[in-house]
């Protein structure tokens, strides 16, 4: 039932001793980076774990300034990886593994799924991306370490998974959740009957993007199997951050990897007992890259109590939604801004513009409206098509998604009493 009883089920008085002293040896080491060298970190001491509320946060804006190497505490002869997360230009923001960070990643992926009931005779097919994502790696590391037959389809070419799916009895898949409603639309559509056609599955892993209980049951029942939500981010490495157990109430938070608050986004005080707001972590364990109290902006809450399962690390709830902007769509983040910057490039685009977001099915689809610049003629079709087609595919580079795009004429898009609204978020969740 356990992969590690021993640190699964570990006392919260052991835990905490644990992690005060992963907590001084991170300070210590982080302090040796460049970014947290000019933020003076050696200067701070930690006798106790509360003492984390007196070091610095850490965003997303921090690891950017400090690109390309300003993150790194190591010298770079222990530094085997990089992963990186969405967003094509600008500066991305970049995490550095060392060997034992792989090490230490992979053992707290095979965490999870072994406690999703994942075994070494299980054949896993892994539907999420690869390269430097690490939803694709940090699952197929997991699943390869526990021995478990590992298939790294990736995502996409639906009539390949589902031939593999059947041919090789695979038994667990590790998938967008928007994905796996798609697939079974797919698979409805050519009337199969997936329990009929798929009698090994018994799990989906359903990680990378919100979603509600009720898409979690559509997937079991249509399916016939177990779906657990799996929580990461590349900043902490990515998959295998929290993850549910049996009960799906809740998803542990690896405690002995991640030192957890959760505060207040505006005030950034931490909350009382099982008040919702910001997920804030310390990295616990990591050699290359450590990282002092990172703002994820995701919002939850920690679910007091102990759970059924005999785990003492904390469960925190579904995420609810973000303290900032930034959209998912298909699994990939994307900033507003992200877009902004795309138009304002573009001559012939004029100075408003609005997102809208839309369920198609199940899939998210952006559309893109933006109104054009004065000295342009609505009439002029020519240029606009062409003036719309350079702007669709300059979007796509940049976001990864290609939106539908609607040119307006000058004043065409109301402009807000107050803050703009950028984005109109009309998807169903
Ligand atoms: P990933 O490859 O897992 O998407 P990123 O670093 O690109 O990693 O994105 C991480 C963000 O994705 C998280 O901060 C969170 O907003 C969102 N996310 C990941 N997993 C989940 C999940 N199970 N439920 C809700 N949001 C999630
Ligand atoms: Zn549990």
């Amino acid at each position: 039932m356990y992969r590690d009883q021993d640190i699964e089920c570990i006392s919260r008085e052991r835990l905490q001793e644990l992690q005060l002293k992963q907590l001084k040896k991170t300070v210590k080491g982080a302090s040796k980076a460049p970014f947290y060298r000019a933020l003076g970190l050696k200067d701070f001491t930690i006798s106790d774990l509360s003492d984390i509320r007196k070091l610095p946060f850490t965003t997303k804006d921090d690891l950017r300034s400090a690109y390309p190497y300003g993150m790194i505490c190591t010298s770079l002869d222990k530094v085997v990886r990089l992963h990186s997360s969405s967003g094509t230009t600008g500066t991305p923001t970049v995490v550095f593994h060392s060997m034992k960070d792989i090490e230490n990643w992979t053992e707290l992926v095979a965490r999870c799924l072994f406690m999703a009931g994942l075994r070494k005779h299980d054949v896993f097919q892994n539907m999420i991306g690869y390269g430097l994502f690490t939803g694709g790696l940090g699952l197929h590391y997991g699943a390869e370490r526990i021995g478990c037959l590992t298939i790294p389809t990736g995502p996409g070419n639906t009539k390949r998974q589902l031939k593999f799916m059947k041919d090789f009895g695979t038994s667990a898949i590790h998938v967008i959740p928007s994905y796996a409603l798609h697939l079974s639309d797919e698979i409805e559509a050519m009337g199969i009957d997936p329990k009929k056609e798929f009698p090994a599955l018994k799990y989906a892993f359903l990680g990378a993007e919100p979603h509600t209980e009720a898409t979690r049951k559509k997937v079991e029942e249509f399916f016939g199997i177990d779906a657990f939500n799996s929580y990461g981010l590349s900043e902490m490495n990515g998959p295998g951050v929290a993850f549910e157990c049996p009960e799906k109430h809740g998803q542990h938070i690896w405690e002995d990897a991640y030192l957890v608050e959760i505060i207040n986004p505006d005030t950034l005080e931490g909350v009382a007992p099982g008040e919702k707001g910001e997920l804030v972590i310390t990295t616990l364990q990591r050699e290359a890259m450590p990282i002092i109290r990172y703002r994820t902006k995701d919002l939850t809450s920690v679910i007091e109590g102990p759970c059924a399962c005999g785990r003492t690390h904390s469960r925190i709830t579904r995420i609810t939604g973000r303290s900032d902007d930034m959209l998912i769509l298909k699994g990939v983040n994307i900033f507003p801004m992200q877009i902004e910057a795309v138009l304002i490039g573009i001559a012939g685009v004029g100075r408003n513009y609005q997102i809208t977001l839309e369920s198609k099915g199940h899939n998210d689809h952006m559309i893109v409206r933006a109104e054009i610049d004065s000295n342009l003629s609505i009439h002029d079709f020519k240029t606009l098509d062409s003036l719309k087609k350079r702007i669709t595919r300059e979007l796509r580079d940049e976001i990864l998604i290609t939106p539908d795009v609607i040119l307006c004429e000058p004043g065409g898009i109301p402009v807000a009493q107050g803050k703009a609204v950028r984005v109109i978020d009309n998807r169903t969740l």
